[in-house]
């Protein structure tokens, strides 16, 4: 019998004569989308955290695969090789955290199984398939067992140290690149451990052109390392199952971290000595931040920086429409461009393009993602932010729910305020700093947190606010409101005429903006609020009256 049939069976001693990479094919046939429809995936470990990163890469295959056409794919590979890195509950909660920003699969894993064609779509579930390919390299020379141990390896690493040669398995130091088959043969019988690799063919004295839909054209060497294929328990690494896996779930685009690039020369001859057509390739920049102590650009970290991972953005209640607005002005140089002639327009009609994606890293700046968020914020209807509020308090402030909740019109008629104009107000980027805003609506949270205007005696101050405790009305419109308060500045020496005021500051005890500062932190406890006399009329009377008075003792 041929030497290598028979080192292909004590290897797979479960495949049979049926399972050939031609039944695979058969299995897993193209898919005969429409003309330029897109096939990506998103490919995590199931480690259960899930970072910025993450989210970006997934926006991106997820608007590949939905923006050209109706009938692309976007697929939810589990790369759970890993076994001792696994969190249970991982995947449910990589799905949960991905629907919660509007990202959904349209095949693969879900919380409960597998959904598609293609499956199974966790990588410890196809061992088969990857055993099947493998049995086939080996057969065709292009894969072979090696049984170097760590200390073998060790060795072999020192001594490429000290020659100042390449690192690696390769060429001379591939120990068992030409091992003699039935020699091989017997030490698997007899059940010494060993991995399959690769036998790389490729010469680094050539070039290899690829072009990369992201990074444009690129020159590399050819791979000369017999990289490992499977692991000793039979479980591929990465490289191995990317190969197969893009294959066979007939992924168009790979769209994935630019990490892999210094990787890609091994991929490229594997997707070669396996025969397969290779799919396009998408390498991601990283997502970067300027570093507050040296003002130069690293990446960001879990470590150091909160926001790089995702649980920040549901502590702090961003809207998940302020995340995905932020991420795509990162994602595509022309988005925001886009946005200002398509101002109420979804996201996902914006002509997403792999090729208009940075080829440097993507700078995440926090004070930009604020201010997008109050915008996106400002935008909303009074019903949508006491929504997102109390949708969030409810997870994370009780307290603060139960008042909510106790009178949700009321809040929602304070949340009106300077809302539907040409300039709405941009007074909070997430839920959980509108407690803070909103405090002095309530007699619970209400109290004085600001000075009084220092030009203003305490005589005065008391003065002014029992006359205006006499003449305030519920009723008061903003000219009434104003007219009132300049008979009190008339009254007391403040001038209401800002002008003369500006000219001449020492002729008068103050303006009318100290006047109705006066009243502003009687009644809000802040020198800061918005509209007074609307602040005023949601309050009403009651609570201005006990205020105004409260102050005045
Ligand atoms: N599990 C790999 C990673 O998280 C996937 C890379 C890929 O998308 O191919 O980096």
């Amino acid at each position: 019998m041929d030497k290598l049939i028979k080192l292909s069976q004590v290897i797979f001693p479960e495949l049979t004569d049926e399972d050939t990479v031609e039944s695979l094919e058969a299995l897993f046939p193209e898919r005969g989308l429409k003309e330029g429809a897109k096939v990506t995936r998103m490919a995590p470990s199931p480690t259960g955290s899930m970072h910025i990163g993450n989210l970006y890469g997934a926006l991106a295959d997820e608007r590949i695969a939905h923006t050209a056409t109706d009938d692309g794919v976007f697929i939810l590979r589990i790369e759970d090789t890993d076994d001792k890195r696994e969190v249970p509950g991982a995947v449910d909660l990589i799905i949960k955290y991905l629907g919660a920003f509007g990202i959904e699969f349209d095949e693969g894993a879900t919380a409960d199984g597998d959904s598609g064609a293609y499956g199974p779509y966790r990588q410890r579930s196809r061992a088969k398939i990857y055993h099947i390919v493998a049995r086939k390299l080996i057969l065709e020379g292009r894969a072979y067992p090696c049984f170097c141990t760590e200390e073998e390896l060790a060795a072999i690493h020192a001594a490429q140290e000290e020659n100042k040669e390449n690192f690696g398995y390769y060429g001379k130091w591939a120990k068992y690149r030409d091992f003699d088959i039935d020699e091989a043969i017997a030490k698997i019988e007899n059940g010494e451990s060993y991995v399959l690799r690769f036998k790389s063919l490729g010469d680094p004295s050539k070039k290899v052109d690829f072009k990369d839909q992201i990074k444009g054209k690129l020159s590399f060497p050819e791979n000369d390392q017999d990289f490992v294929l499977l692991k000793s328990d039979g479980i591929p690494t990465y490289h191995f199952a990317h190969v197969v896996d893009d294959h066979f779930m007939r992924t168009t685009d790979v769209v994935r971290g630019e990490e892999w690039l210094s990787t890609l020369p091994w991929h490229v001859e594997l997707w070669r000595a396996c025969g397969f057509k290779m799919p396009r390739f998408c390498h991601t920049a990283q997502v970067m931040k300027l570093d507050e102590e040296t003002g130069t650009k690293r990446k960001m970290s879990k470590r150091k920086d909160p926001e790089c991972t995702l649980g920040f953005y549901f502590e702090k209640g961003y809207p998940a429409k302020s995340t995905i607005e932020y991420l795509m002005t990162l994602l595509n140089s022309n988005y925001e461009q886009w946005r200002s002639a398509n101002k109420e327009a979804s996201y996902k009609e914006f002509p997403f393009k792999a090729s208009n994606m940075g080829n440097s890293g993507a700078m995440f700046d926090l004070a930009k993602f604020n201010d997008v968020s109050k915008n996106i914020i400002s935008q909303m209807t009074a019903d949508e932010v006491y929504e997102g509020v109390s949708t969030w308090a409810k997870e994370n402030d009780e307290d603060f729910y139960k008042i909510l909740s106790a009178d949700p019109e009321y809040a929602k008629s304070y949340f009106a305020i300077g809302r539907g104009g040409k300039k709405p107000r941009k007074d909070f980027s997430c839920w959980s700093e509108v407690k803070d805003f909103v405090s002095y609506y309530y007699d619970e949270l209400f109290k004085i947190e600001e000075a009084f205007p220092e030009n203003v005696s305490a005589e005065d101050k008391r003065a002014i606010l029992k006359d205006y405790a006499e003449i305030y009305s519920a009723e008061d419109d903003n000219n009434a409101w104003f007219e009132k308060i300049k008979t009190i500045c008339d009254k007391y020496g403040y001038t209401s005429d800002m002008k003369a005021y500006k000219e001449n500051p020492d002729a008068f005890k103050g303006s009318i903006t100290d006047v109705s500062n006066v009243i502003r932190v009687a009644v809000t406890g802040r020198n800061n609020s918005p509209d007074l006399c609307t602040v005023m009329k949601v309050l009403g009377s009651e609570r201005v009256n006990k205020r105004i008075l409260a102050a005045a003792e």
